[in-house]
């Protein structure tokens, strides 16, 4: 499993930070590079621009974009979602909003 920076979309820096689970051993792979925020982020240093930030489970990431296709098909297939500019209407875009965060 890979984790990704939200700054350069790459792997973390190795040996900086050490996280391991309360219960059991070390993490694997990339994930015992980062360490929990008490905002529940993951924390690391990307490998790209040296800066820490944010960090997201890639997988993840790719079924949130897979629900937002799906979405996106169901507000296609019906022409009240499009104002007269063929723009998502602002009802529409709030439906996205809803479903997006189910
Ligand atoms: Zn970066």
């Amino acid at each position: 499993m890979n984790y990704l920076s939200m700054c350069c979309k790459k792997l973390p820096v190795t040996n900086v930070v050490m996280s391991k689970p309360s219960i059991g051993g070390e993490y694997e792979g990339y994930r015992k590079y980062l360490i929990n925020t008490k905002e529940g982020n993951l924390w690391g240093v990307c490998s790209e621009c040296n800066k820490s930030g944010s960090f997201f489970d890639e997988k993840e990431k790719f079924i949130m974009d897979v629900k937002y296709i799906d979405i996106l098909k169901e507000m296609m297939s019906r022409d009240d979602n499009f104002d007269e500019n063929g723009e998502l209407t602002q009802e529409a875009k709030d439906y996205i909003e809803k479903r997006r965060n189910e």
